[in-house]
């Protein structure tokens, strides 16, 4: 029988697996790398299944309470005069009025809420090592503490640790999607409140995203790129040069972001990427969220998938108290699918935000003009985007 589980990384899976675990009575260890709980950070979207979810979880009304309400995007041409202005709806596939657009930190500090005093939390820590014993895990902390486990989850995100321990590194696993982006705070000088606004040219975005009426709003600069600019993640500076050198224009508001990129203290600069893995699990050992599947931003869908696999992986360990290896197998039998059909989002999605050549944008942008063929585009892509969610309310209690 699995009754001890060590689940690694409390951002968005980690912590939902661990409510769903407890609730199910395994006795859930979480180590975070972090020394507390990640909050802030950039406004992510909960939909479709993933509403099914939360809901599930009694977080609804706290959800509500937190939503962003982004209210329009605004579209600019190249020249920066403006295309047209929609309800984001219209372009991201989901339903007015149903989706839930939350602050990463936001959603993670409820999901820990629920869980925090039911799971052991090791904050500052980290696995160092693995060893699957066949009938246990033994787990090395960079502490130096030593444990064993009946299994081992990995919740650690696009660059997961686990992954690389148990599964072998992440060039095996991960596929770059061709483009590059800078997160970033600046000044809110246009005065924006609930809206993005969204400026093209072939194969590069920049875009202004205010949350809320605040003196602070979010700069994105997104552009494609051949190879994957690996020298400069070694060099905070590099990034910062790459970044000003590919966005020289002189329209809109280029310059002043680029200047704002430039000596923003909170920049966060990645490559567009997905993770692809032939098995989700080995041995006693398995991942789930951005560790399994990443989606990239791109599809806009990677916590809803993080809190649709840990729903489905804790039920599947519930259904299958006895036999991981059987609940692991169904865990990817329910989701895979459902991951895949949204990984393959990121693409469109990366082609209606930052269309890489001269034809898509004048595809995209004619899409815009004529506001239905993108409403129908976008419908097709929330059904493509939901799931027949299974029941484990059986495994309560057991
Ligand atoms: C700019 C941007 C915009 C996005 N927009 C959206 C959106 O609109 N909608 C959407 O659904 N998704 C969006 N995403 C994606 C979304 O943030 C992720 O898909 C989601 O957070 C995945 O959750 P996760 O828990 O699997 O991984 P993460 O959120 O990456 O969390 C991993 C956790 O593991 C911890 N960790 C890392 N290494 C270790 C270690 N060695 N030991 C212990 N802990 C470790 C980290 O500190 C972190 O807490 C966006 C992402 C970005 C970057």
């Amino acid at each position: 029988m699995n009754r001890t589980i060590l689940i690694s990384g409390a951002s968005i899976a980690g912590p939902s697996l661990a409510y769903w675990l407890t609730r199910y009575g395994f006795k859930v260890t979480v180590v975070e790398k972090a020394s507390h709980l990640r909050g802030g950070g950039y406004p992510i979207d909960i939909r479709g299944t993933a509403r099914d979810v939360v809901e599930r979880m009694g977080l609804m009304a706290r959800l509500r309470r937190l939503h962003v309400d982004t209210r329009r995007i605004t579209f600019l041409d190249t020249d920066g005069s403006v295309l047209t202005s929609l309800r984001p709806e219209a372009v991201t596939g989901g339903a007015e009025g149903l989706d839930l657009e939350v602050r990463r930190g936001d959603l993670a500090d409820c999901l820990y809420g629920l869980v925090g005093d039911k799971a052991e939390f090791l904050f500052g820590d980290s696995i160092a090592a693995l060893d699957d014993r066949g009938g246990h895990v033994e787990v090395t902390f960079d502490s130096g503490a030593r444990r064993a486990f009946d299994l081992v989850i990995g919740a650690d995100g696009l660059h997961s640790n686990t992954r690389g321990l148990a599964f072998g590194p992440e060039e095996r696993y991960h596929r770059y999607l061709g483009f590059c982006f800078a997160v970033f705070t600046l000044p809110n000088e246009l005065g924006l409140e609930h809206e993005a606004v969204l400026w093209n040219t072939p194969g590069r975005a920049a875009a202004l995203y205010a949350q809320e009426s605040g003196d602070r709003v979010y700069g994105f600069l997104t552009f494609a790129q051949d190879e994957p600019p690996f020298a400069a993640f070694r060099i905070p500076r590099a990034q910062r040069d790459l970044v000003a050198a590919t966005f020289p224009d002189t329209v809109w508001e280029i310059p002043r972001m680029v200047a704002a990129m430039r000596e923003a203290g909170d920049l966060f600069f990645d490559i567009v990427s997905q993770i692809h893995m032939p098995a989700w699990s080995t041995g006693r050992v398995a991942l789930v969220g951005d560790a399994a599947y990443a989606t990239s931003f791109m599809s806009g869908q990677g916590s809803s998938v993080s809190l649709v696999g840990a729903y489905v992986l804790a039920g599947e360990l519930a259904t299958h108290r006895s036999d991981h290896a059987a609940a692991f197998a169904a865990y990817e039998k329910t989701i895979r699918g459902f991951v895949e059909r949204n990984q393959a989002l990121a693409t469109e999605g990366g082609s209606a935000l930052a269309p890489r050549t001269r034809r898509h944008l004048d595809a995209r942008n004619a899409m815009l003009r004529g506001d239905t063929a993108l409403r129908t585009r976008a419908e097709g892509r929330s059904a493509v985007t939901s799931l027949d969610l299974p029941d484990y309310e059986h495994a309560l209690g057991s």
